[in-house]
């Protein structure tokens, strides 16, 4: 099965020796919008191919604002700033993340908390969430929900788009509006995927995404917030901005800021990605029907889109049987020159999150011993 595996794979790259896991794809008018950005000097973080790209970006997800980043990591970090996450409170997010998800908490000073998975969409679970919190949380006066033993305030609710699969969104929303916790929805890997006919990121008060140059389309490195909230999208502006008072040449700031804007040389290039965003979308879909059909009937199993969502297709992911014979999958495919690779180290088990608060997380634990991503990139 590894052995056919490899081949079907190499078959759907051909011509190439060694297969990555996703590679960029410059196809488009990057060279051209790069050259206009170069040539007219605004190459930094004002020009109007970042204006342009907030436009677009704003037009594809059906949001009303966007408002560029220097990458995702840092869009994460204003996103929780904005809502008015506070040292010492609580945020809640999934174990089954990238590290920057938790890093951006960290930088608050808040508390992580942990909350189970669903295996389907490998996302932050809503039954795991409304079960910890009518067990561990209760509301105060002031409308807020604090945490039982800790009393601390549970300030927002981080859910991730797992490799492009949306998780229960409006399901999640429906809880933080009933506890009273800011929903942000880290949609780092989702760009292009909708739940129920709406593009991730905008069931949160604000949604998060990156351009790194391993996701669906990139800059280098870039990211971007999204929100239906005016009052929120000005602050995370301004707060990218350093927080300077707009002036012709004084140079006044109210507030500690952040140099947390796009350039404008990689806001050119997110302009040609955004282009050609649709059609890299279709590419992927294709690929992924092919391993649909693939998979059926064997031991591995093709993690697809349930019907009322759609995903982009970021990572390709696949469930071995259990954690040996992922081992050796991921042995195998790797000596073969097929670049595969297993989930992430769970966050609640690194040096740094191992005291965090946790609910139960069979789930996470399950999908850490048997995914494995396969290659996806865009042919
Ligand atoms: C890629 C990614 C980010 C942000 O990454 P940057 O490299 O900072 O753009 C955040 N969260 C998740 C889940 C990601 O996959």
């Amino acid at each position: 099965m590894y052995k056919q595996t490899v081949d079907f794979i190499k078959s759907q790259f051909p011509g190439k020796s060694f297969i990555p896991l996703h590679e960029p794809r410059f196809a488009g008018n990057e060279k051209k919008y790069l050259t206009e950005c170069i040539d007219s000097t605004f190459v930094s973080s004002v020009g109007k191919y970042v204006d342009e790209f907030e436009k677009r970006m704003a037009e594809y997800t059906g949001a009303k604002y966007a408002v560029a980043c220097v990458n995702g990591t840092a869009a994460l970090h204003m996103a929780m700033l904005v809502v008015g996450v506070q040292e010492n409170d609580i945020v809640i997010t999934q174990p089954l993340s990238f590290i920057a998800t938790c890093n951006a908490i960290a930088y608050i000073g808040a508390s992580h908390l942990f909350v189970d998975v669903d295996i389907d969409t490998m996302g932050l679970s809503p039954e795991k969430l409304k079960t910890y919190l009518q067990e561990n949380a209760f509301k105060k006066a002031d409308g807020f929900t604090y945490h039982k033993t800790t009393n601390q305030k549970i300030a927002a609710c981080v859910p991730m788009h797992t490799f492009g699969h949306p998780c229960r969104i409006d399901e999640l929303q429906s809880i933080c509006e009933e506890y009273n916790i800011a929903l942000i929805e880290d949609a780092a890997e989702s760009t292009g995927s909708y739940y129920k006919n709406r593009h991730t990121g905008t069931y949160g008060l604000l949604g998060t995404f990156s351009f790194n140059g391993n996701k669906t389309i990139t800059c280098g490195g870039g990211g971007a917030i999204i929100t239906n909230d005016e009052a929120l999208a000005k602050k995370a502006k301004h707060l990218t901005t350093q927080a300077k008072v707009p002036h012709r040449w004084d140079f006044v700031h109210d507030h500690i800021g952040y140099n947390y804007r796009m350039p404008n040389l990689n806001a050119a290039l997110m302009c040609a990605q955004l282009e050609q965003l649709n059609g890299f979308l279709e590419n992927k879909r294709t690929l992924a029907k092919q391993y649909i059909n693939f998979f059926k009937g064997t031991k591995i199993q093709f993690i697809q889109e349930p019907s009322y969502s759609k995903a982009n297709y970021w990572l390709c992911t696949v469930l071995l049987p259990d954690r040996k014979e992922r081992d050796e999958f991921l042995q195998y495919t790797n000596d073969n020159g097929v670049m595969t690779r297993p989930a992430w180290t769970l966050m609640n088990k690194l040096v740094m999150f191992k005291d965090a608060m946790c609910g139960n997380i069979d789930n996470a634990a399950l999908l850490e011993d048997r995914l494995v991503n396969i290659p996806s990139s865009v042919r």
